[in-house]
């Protein structure tokens, strides 16, 4: 294996360990950053609610192609009283949702901000498993 594919997977692995601890600011409207809904996504949530693809633009849709938010910036769908299986339409989820962060490591760790809130809850954790 290259030391490119290792240092990869290493980081894939280091994305699923803040994961767990993350509020989950890839469903949060972040300056910077747009969940983009299309035709096809609207479609599929459409089949999972049992509704028409024009009541989910007038219930779930903030202009043309994307969600409303929560005052906190939050999708609409997110969950905050748990930290797993957060997303309450997983299985009819947007594409984007699906490929995020694209086999890449997750964009928002390289913010130093939001990274910060993270690290102290990781760092409890490690040291209640030793
Ligand atoms: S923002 Fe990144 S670390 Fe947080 S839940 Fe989403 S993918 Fe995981
Ligand atoms: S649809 Fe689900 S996965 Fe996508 S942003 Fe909203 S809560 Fe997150």
């Amino acid at each position: 294996m290259s030391d490119e594919n290792s240092s990869e997977k290493e980081e894939t692995r280091a994305n699923r360990i803040y994961c767990n601890y993350c509020p989950g600011y890839c469903c949060y409207r972040l300056a910077g950053s747009i969940l983009f809904i299309d035709a096809a996504d609207i479609n599929r949530m459409a089949r999972f609610f049992k509704i028409s693809d024009g009541e989910v633009r007038k219930r779930y849709m903030e202009g043309r192609n994307t969600f409303k938010v929560k005052k906190d910036g939050s999708c609409i769908f997110l969950s905050n009283k748990k930290m797993w299986a957060r997303c309450t339409i997983h299985q009819a989820r947007p594409q984007q949702c699906r490929d995020f962060p694209n086999n890449e490591p997750c964009p928002y760790l390289v913010r130093e901000d939001l990274l910060e809130k993270i690290k102290p809850k990781i760092e409890c954790s490690l040291r209640k498993t030793q």
